[in-house]
């Protein structure tokens, strides 16, 4: 098949639920991708931070290839290996006592959600079920997650939303204390917005509200569906804020290109989903549970580099003082370079033109999550090109 024909049968067949670049990627290696031409290009996404170790990492095929060998998938009625190693693993990184497995981080934080509000409700009794998330968040495409996402565009077409979710301006201590009315049981929050922007939360402010939940016993449920699984130069960006949330929400770069998402739960709360309260059919698949603890192994060993990583290509920005750059930010390999007077996605086309393949976020951001164990090299490639395209349209 050669890409117009790919197009046309996307175009009758498929939803057309997604703007689609005109690129058809046929494979890849590390953090370089090649279309069905042969044309090669420095991937600054990642899959939207999905393939966390790179495309065709030796180490993730040989556990995944494995582990097809053995078996593909089990009920959640039995037990299997891969699933209790990862949950155990992924308790002892982020100090967490329990894991749920979905499939997705939309269904990480519908159960993330379920668990608030049962919580609340064995505690507390019926009533206490609001949760407060933040303006300009991003939580997810469901009906209870899109309630959630406190962007106005993404509430519209779908009524009725979820009841039970308040919104507030992000790091405004003052507007969430305001908020923390008796019918609050949670508050969800990520700590760098990405769809959002690539928008840091300050650590004051992320301490601060871990401390008001805590004395208030309202949950705090940390979504790192996009900032977890050392994307921010921390294996979870909470542990950089110095904060302990009651539940952390996985996904996209823990399966590092297979689908799988989890809910972690801390002490006080691990224990609040019980037998029949909640399940999914893939949870826990065995060939998803096998990819994420060669993700983790990997992303562990290159842990430190991430941040140096990270901290090289916003220096790199800066220091080439490109036109239309308002400001370079991020953390760890989740960058974010706000532009004026351009659009991001006009730059993204001509990145594309000449080789990188690159991400927007919010209106006036080109966001960059390269996989975390890109190479200098690869870095210094797709900044050469993204140099010569701000130029180029100036
Ligand atoms: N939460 C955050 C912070 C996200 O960035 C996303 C996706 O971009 C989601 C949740 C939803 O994840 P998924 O698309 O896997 O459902």
């Amino acid at each position: 098949m050669n890409f117009s024909d790919i197009q046309n049968m996307d175009h009758e067949f498929v939803m057309q639920t997604y703007t689609r670049w005109p690129v058809a990627i046929a494979c890849g290696d590390g953090a370089r991708l090649y279309d069905l031409d042969g044309k090669e290009y420095v991937d600054f996404t990642s899959g939207i931070g999905v393939c966390s170790v790179g495309h065709a990492h030796p180490k993730w095929i040989a556990a995944v290839e494995s582990q097809i060998h053995n078996v593909a998938h089990m009920s959640n009625l039995f037990y299997t290996v891969p699933g209790v190693k990862l949950a155990e693993r992924l308790c002892k990184l982020s100090g967490m006592s329990s894991a749920f497995f979905s499939n997705s981080g939309a269904e990480a934080n519908e159960g993330a959600i379920k668990l608030a509000r049962k919580y609340s409700f064995d505690k507390y009794g019926a009533g206490r079920h609001t949760i407060i998330t933040l303006q300009n968040s991003f939580h997810g495409r469901t009906i209870t997650t899109l309630a959630a996402t406190g962007q106005d565009k993404f509430h519209v077409s779908f009524m009725p939303f979820t009841d039970g979710f308040k919104h507030v301006p992000a790091g405004d201590i003052d507007a969430l204390v305001q908020a923390l009315s008796d019918d609050v049981c949670a508050v969800m929050l990520e700590c760098v917005q990405g769809e959002g922007g690539v928008v840091p939360l300050e650590y004051d402010y992320l301490q601060h509200v871990y401390r008001i939940c805590k004395s208030r016993d309202v949950l705090l449920i940390v979504d790192e569906v996009q900032t977890g699984i050392g994307r921010t130069g921390n294996m979870f960006a909470f542990q950089g804020a110095g904060i302990h949330p009651d539940v952390v929400t996985l996904a996209k770069g823990l399966g590092g290109g297979l689908p799988i998402g989890a809910v972690l739960a801390a002490d006080d709360c691990s224990k609040v989903l019980g037998a029949g309260t909640h399940a999914t059919t893939f949870g826990a698949n065995p060939v998803c549970c096998a990819a994420a603890l060669a993700v983790l192994e990997i992303v562990q060993a290159e842990m430190e580099q991430i941040a140096q990583k990270g901290g090289y290509i916003r220096a790199a920005i800066k220091s080439l003082e490109l036109p239309h750059v308002r400001e370079v930010r991020g953390r760890g390999l989740m960058i974010g370079v706000a532009v004026d007077d351009i659009k991001p996605t006009d730059l993204l086309a001509k990145f594309i033109e000449e080789g990188l393949l690159c991400l927007s976020a919010g209106t006036d951001v080109v966001r960059i999550m390269p996989p975390l164990t890109i190479t200098y090299k690869e870095i210094d490639d797709g900044l050469t090109i993204m140099q010569s395209a701000f130029c180029a349209l100036k």
